[in-house]
């Protein structure tokens, strides 16, 4: 049985060649992600290209993710790159362009410096560094070094608990977004979504050049995590971005906002990410430690539906042995993983015929000795319905168009397929049974399909 829980990899340079790639997918990996923070416009035309080359060498499908920045907050340049801050001294961030020392830098949103409390805090270096704000004057703001370290060049900086209403596309992002929806992707990821106007502001210029992108909204400050529930009824998808929304919330508090931001995907029939830090270790070393293991089952017990590698998959010493590693943990957890109690414990308010026919195929499946779920999607979206709705048994999901098949590849214990033209959906179902060894002659499978994919208005017990 294949894993149902999807595998996103973020791409670097230990993943940047169609070998490497294609090895990655065949460990596992349904995902890669192209992080722009760190991505020049050569390097994302070089990767979509290459993963396209990928698909087609191993016949699998493959979504792409592009993450954008978002509207970060950053210090400018210092005259010797870096500083050393000691503990109780006095530094100050400034509106300008003045050349940073140890008394003060600049800062690249000046909004900050008219809007930001006295009395609130500035984080840098993954919040290991604390700045109190002491004094507000016309162009910067004094604060008071709470914990010594070192501040270099473009660092950025996190203002906690405060929003500021900046722009929230700035212009790399577009001009990058721009050139990889010109070239077919599937998803955004959306950095800092504080608001869903933030989405809005989004969607308005993504939908301009594809209307068929899904995006998904990370949510890794206290704002978003404030304003979920809107968040989530404006987007495809939440990720728990736990390296940013760490730098903000108290740590102990993480595990908590993980099961918090999964339940509220849960709840919308939305796509739910766990990323950052799952196996950290295996950067350097061959084997996860044993607090990596369980953080990624934890996952699969939260319900999440997909995991992510960062630094393990774009710059690690083995990004494949950290799939294999990762899929065996999955695998496992998922077999243990109570899917029928999950199912019941589910809010059961279907609002719509369609969401009535996915529940009661969902529960049908635990009682029928079934195979598979076989759904007919045009956008994917029964087949994102049926992925949160912890189906035990794999979802087979048969598309004719080629985005949607790739966008599939994300949805959990989803089995995408491309329909041939000349093959009725009977012999889709069979063909793709017998390739993944879901099913052999004489099981049975569910079958839900619609007229169109706004209505799955139809539920079959098919023997195949
Ligand atoms: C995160 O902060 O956890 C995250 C996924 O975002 P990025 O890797 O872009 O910092």
């Amino acid at each position: 049985m294949q894993k149902k829980t999807k595998i996103i990899a973020t791409l670097g340079p230990s993943s940047d060649s169609v070998s490497k790639m294609a090895s990655l997918a065949l460990a596992g990996v349904n995902v890669f992600r192209i992080n722009l923070s760190h991505s020049s416009q050569q390097t994302i035309k070089d990767y979509i290209e290459k993963i396209k080359i990928v698909r087609q060498k191993i016949k699998k499908p493959i979504a792409i993710i592009i993450d954008t920045r978002g509207p970060e907050i950053r210090v400018k340049k210092f005259k010797d790159s870096k500083i050393s801050l000691k503990r109780g001294s006095l530094f100050s961030f400034y509106d300008g362009d003045m050349i940073g020392d140890d008394k003060g830098v600049a800062i690249t949103q000046p909004i900050c410096i008219k809007n930001a409390k006295v009395g609130g805090l500035i984080l840098a270096n993954d919040g290991r560094m604390k700045f109190k704000i002491l004094n507000k004057k016309d162009n910067c703001l004094v604060c008071k070094v709470l914990s010594s370290g070192e501040l270099r060049d473009n660092k950025s900086l996190s203002f906690k608990a405060q929003h500021f209403n900046f722009e929230y596309l700035n212009e790399p992002d577009k001009n990058d977004l721009k050139l990889a929806l010109s070239m077919g992707v599937e998803y955004i990821a959306a950095s800092f979504v504080n608001t869903s106007d933030d989405l809005i502001a989004l969607k308005k210029f993504v939908y301009g050049i594809d209307q068929n992108v899904k995006i998904i909204a990370k949510i890794e400050n206290l704002t978003g995590l404030k304003n979920l529930d809107e968040i989530a009824k404006n987007c495809d998808g939440l990720m728990v971005a736990r390296g940013d929304l760490g730098v903000e919330a108290s740590f102990e508090k993480l595990p908590v906002y993980q099961r918090k931001i999964i339940a509220t995907a849960h709840k919308h029939n939305i796509i739910s990410i766990v990323a950052t830090e799952m196996l950290e270790s295996m950067i350097t070393s061959i084997r996860p430690t044993r607090a990596e293991i369980s953080d990624v089952a934890k996952a699969v017990f939260d319900g999440a539906g997909a995991v992510m590698l960062s630094g393990e998959s774009a710059m690690g010493r083995d990004p494949v042995a950290c799939v294999r590693a990762m899929s065996k943990i999955l695998k496992e957890a998922e077999n243990e993983f109570d899917y029928h109690q999950k199912f019941l414990a589910m809010p059961k308010t279907p609002h719509t015929l369609s969401e009535l026919v996915i529940q009661s195929a969902v529960s049908a499946s635990f009682f029928l000795n079934v195979k598979a779920i076989v759904t007919y999607t045009s956008k994917g979206k029964s087949a994102l319905r049926l992925s949160t709705r912890f189906a035990k048994v794999p979802i087979i999901a048969i598309t004719d168009s080629e985005k949607t098949y790739n966008a599939l590849a994300l949805y959990c214990g989803c089995l995408p397929c491309l329909k041939q033209n000349e093959d009725t959906l009977f012999e889709n179902v069979q063909k793709i049974c017998f390739k993944y060894k879901i099913a052999k002659k004489g099981d049975n499978v569910i079958i839900t399909t619609g007229s169109t994919d706004k209505i799955s208005n139809m539920m079959k017990l098919q023997t195949i």
